[in-house]
């Protein structure tokens, strides 16, 4: 499966709405796109939707910020300043993978490969002052969700 499904982003609302909508989906997901792309934007709207209120900042030194959310461990990663992938190991991530538990991973193109194939990849690009994102689902399963979801907000952008 690598079909991919492109949406318009208009303002941080729209990105915020997208990671809400995206909320149910679980496992490795990955959040690609330049610095200010919109990564911890979606990845805020994300963990709203699960009854988190708190702030949301980008783990950059500390590289991983984990939350317990209605019955669900999330790990949110900015692996931005990751020295060696193999530390990625040391941080308990590969456990926490494989334990289940989803991962939302900013610049996950630092991991060279360890974390393996995401279950969602989300690339973010600038559009002047907006932004556009694509999906890239790895089952047909979350193609179908995808499809839904971006139907619907592309009916609410007319
Ligand atoms: P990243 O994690 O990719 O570095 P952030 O989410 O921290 O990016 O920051 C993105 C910035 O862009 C924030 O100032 C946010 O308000 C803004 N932003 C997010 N989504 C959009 C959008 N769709 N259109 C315009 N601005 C956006
Ligand atoms: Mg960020």
């Amino acid at each position: 499966m690598s079909d991919s499904y492109a949406v318009d982003l208009p303002d941080e609302a729209a990105t915020l709405r997208l990671g809400q909508q995206l909320a149910t989906v679980s496992g490795l997901i990955f959040l690609r796109g330049e610095l200010g792309a919109g990564k911890t934007t979606f990845v805020r709207g994300y963990l709203r939707a699960l009854g988190y209120e708190g702030a949301v900042k980008s783990p950059t030194y500390t590289l991983i910020e984990p939350y317990d959310l209605n019955n669900r461990i999330l790990l949110h990663l900015d692996i931005y300043r990751l020295g060696d992938p193999s530390e990625l190991e040391h941080i308990g991530v590969i456990d926490e993978l494989e334990q289940g538990n989803t991962l939302l991973v900013e610049w996950p193109e630092r991991a060279h490969g360890l974390l393996g194939k995401p279950d969602l990849d989300i690339a973010l690009y600038y559009q002047d002052d907006a932004r556009r994102a694509e999906l890239t689902p790895a089952t047909s399963e979350l193609a179908s969700k995808l499809a839904q979801v971006i139907s619907e907000i592309n009916y609410s952008n007319k």
